[in-house]
């Protein structure tokens, strides 16, 4: 295709033409993911659609995609300061579940989601509890290289070795200095971040592990560097999360393996920018907390909020109102039944508009504009098999399922549905007095029986 990819690099501050790592390869995204020690709200949705938007678009260029997403299922704490008790511990004592067990139903939950949201699952999924053995290898890689101290609490990052620590945020190192704004503890730098967190005195974590340094458990920071490198290498091609991991996660994630093996990871760093509740942030800890089920218990199709998360660029922030998803609602009803009022005949997609599509969609994913088109495509003057061929082309991006979608079929009470039965088994046995009785009877309750060679149709009157 001739048109090249442009996508933000946050790393470098700009628009890049993306190009593989391994032209002959795969391209490989490692994009972070859940801490499932309780539903996912859809703030968190926005971002993961944000990456599958990113996958389907560098397919639709011709690539093929390696995804890894981690599950965090251990080490992610209350506080991004090191303090504060670890969200898998907490959600333990809300539900009076064991950890594992909340593990276990909230990754669950998560898959059951993507799916309803038509997100591709990634190919490899890890547990951080499942690589303990790779973190503490990494750690031991990064005391032996002199980049680590140890506290009363456990190991710490020495992020005042590097020179160019916090670059992809542009931190202000000199103003997080001194312990005047963060709690140091103690820590040397209040940039400086746990790696192996040790089990406190005289108390038993659901979760820890021996190691070189004692009992305790992982940092958050480590499992994604040590993920990341185990099933991508050394250096991959894009990294993705929400922009709150700009300056802690992502920072952290690049120094650890900039420590160990001399690269920032990933080629490319994008983020998907928040979705806002009523202007605020959406947040787990404040009380609005808005999951795929919700929506589906006011009667929205989950893919009603897929759409309304193309109607706004993955870089800036879109606030989420019931209006703004009842208008989205709308645009799907009206492209789905748009879509099969064409006829479903093969025909080729009409070029032009392919590459209309294709200059938006490689534009840093510009999906409002790519949607643009595909109106102009459904409502333009075009013969119907074409419009149908490349709307149905289109939605290998979208992801809206145009094309397996069918019109809600009513649903026929059990009671109707009896009578019918006894109704056929009557003209079987040739007792058409009865089955004229039953036929009324339905007629009664408001439904219209038709007999078909087939079987039958239940309508109502
Ligand atoms: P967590 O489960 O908190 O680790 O978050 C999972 C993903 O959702 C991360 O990539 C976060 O950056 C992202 N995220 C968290 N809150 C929001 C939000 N309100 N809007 C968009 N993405 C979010
Ligand atoms: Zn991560």
């Amino acid at each position: 295709m001739s048109v090249p990819l442009i996508l933000y690099d946050n790393y470098t501050r700009s628009l890049r033409e993306f190009g593989p790592l391994h032209p002959a390869g795969e391209v490989g995204i490692y994009t972070c993911g859940p801490t499932v020690y309780d539903y996912q709200h859809i703030g968190n949705f926005r971002t993961f659609l944000f990456e599958d938007l990113l996958k389907r678009v560098l397919r639709w260029n011709g690539y093929r995609v390696r995804h890894v997403m981690n599950i965090t299922d251990v080490g992610h704490l209350t506080s991004d300061a090191d303090t504060g008790e670890d969200k898998m511990e907490k959600g333990s004592r809300r539900t009076g579940q064991t950890a594992w067990e909340i593990a276990a139903l909230y990754t669950q939950a998560f898959l059951d989601d993507l799916d309803a949201l038509n997100i591709e699952r990634p190919d490899v999924l890890p547990r951080a509890t499942g690589h303990i053995a790779s973190q503490i290898e990494f750690i031991v890689d990064l005391e032996r290289k002199g980049w680590t101290y140890r506290t009363g609490d456990g190991i710490y990052f020495d992020t005042s070795r590097q020179v160019d620590y916090g670059y992809l945020a542009r931190l202000d190192k000199s103003g997080l200095e001194g312990g005047r704004r963060v709690d140091l503890g103690d820590k040397r730098s209040a940039t400086d971040f746990a790696l192996w967190k040790l089990s406190p005195e005289g108390s038993t974590r659901q979760m820890e592990w021996d190691s070189p340094w004692g009992k305790g458990f992982p940092g958050w920071h480590i499992e994604c560097s040590a993920m990341a490198q185990h099933y991508l290498g050394d250096y991959f091609d894009i990294h993705c999360g929400g922009e709150d991991h700009i300056p802690v996660h992502h920072s952290n994630e690049i120094a650890q393996t900039e420590a160990r093996v001399g690269t920032r990871l990933a080629n490319f760093w994008m983020h998907g920018y928040f979705l806002l509740a009523n202007d605020a942030k959406m947040a787990k800890s404040a009380g609005e907390f808005l999951r795929v089920q919700a929506l589906v218990d006011r009667g929205y199709d989950p893919l009603a909020f897929r759409y309304l998360c193309l109607t706004g660029h993955y870089r800036s922030q879109l606030n989420f109102t019931w209006d703004a998803l009842d208008a989205a609602a709308t645009g799907l009803a009206r492209m789905r039944s748009g879509f099969h009022a064409l006829d479903a005949v093969p025909a080729e997609a009409d070029e032009g508009l392919v590459a209309r599509f294709t200059a938006q969609v490689n534009d840093d994913l510009n999906l409002p504009r790519a949607l643009a088109v595909a109106w102009e495509a459904l409502r333009g003057e075009l013969p119907g098999p074409v419009k149908r061929a490349t709307l149905a082309r289109f939605d290998r991006v979208f992801g809206l399922g145009l094309e397996a979608w069918r019109p809600k079929v009513e649903s026929v009470p059990a009671d109707i549905d009896a009578l019918a039965h006894e109704r056929v088994a009557a003209r079987k046995a040739k007792d058409w007095a009865e089955a004229d009785r039953l036929r009324a009877l339905l007629r009664d309750a408001g439904w219209d029986m038709e007999d078909r060679p087939d079987g039958y149709t239940l309508k109502r009157r």
